[in-house]
């Protein structure tokens, strides 16, 4: 199967790659072109912005494109930033901004009340409007200081509840894909492909 990888973002990128090179035996999985112009996430839901990247992968290539978007649900917050997770700290943020957000806005929270998730939807989307796609989430908590160099984005600062105490960047990265959103995600969505055939 040959599926055309939709994120423009290298980390997700490797990622994606890894697990999905697990879980599915014979993929060719492609670089996203490089001079496709980024694609607005304008959607409301990590459905509606999973799906607006892959399609419009899948529509400039021709090709089944696979795509993801997540967010991370903060329960002292109400659930935010979840779908704006990119742009909690403002539009042009760096991983380093929001996680200096994450800890302000969560300053003076007691442990038992930081308690967040991750969650990914995995698509793939062919030319002709056909789609596959599935779920995939990790429990957690936010620590009150950053620990780790490894990952990207909150890693630093999320501790999976099925973990040894660890941070995600704390974890080699086989460790991290094995308990998280976008493991659990493209283990389904490769699951789903597999049906297809
Ligand atoms: P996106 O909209 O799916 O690209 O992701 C939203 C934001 O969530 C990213 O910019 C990262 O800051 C964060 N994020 C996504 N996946 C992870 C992850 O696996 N670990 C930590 N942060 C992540």
């Amino acid at each position: 199967m040959r599926l055309v990888l939709a994120s423009a973002n290298p980390d997700k990128a490797a990622e994606i790659s890894a697990i999905l090179s697990a879980a599915v035996s014979g993929l060719d999985l492609v670089p996203r072109p490089a001079d496709l112009a980024d694609v607005d996430e304008t959607g409301t839901t990590l459905l509606e912005n999973a799906r607006l990247k892959a399609a419009a992968i899948a529509s400039a290539t021709g090709e089944a494109a696979v795509a993801d978007d997540t967010g991370l649900a903060v329960d002292a917050l109400e659930g935010a930033p979840g779908v704006y997770s990119a742009r909690f700290a403002g539009e042009d943020a760096t991983y380093a901004d929001n996680v200096a957000k994450m800890l302000k806005e969560l300053d003076g929270i007691a442990p038992d009340r930081r308690t967040a998730r991750f969650e990914t939807v995995a698509l793939v989307r062919w030319p002709d409007g056909r789609e596959v796609a599935a779920t995939g989430a990790v429990e957690g908590v936010i620590t009150t200081a950053p620990r780790g160099h490894r990952g990207f984005g909150y890693d630093p600062i999320f501790q999976p509840l099925e973990g040894d105490g660890r941070t995600f960047a704390e974890l080699v990265p086989m460790e991290k894909h094995a308990l998280s959103h976008r493991g659990r995600a493209f283990r389904a969505l490769a699951a789903e492909l597999a049906k297809l055939h």
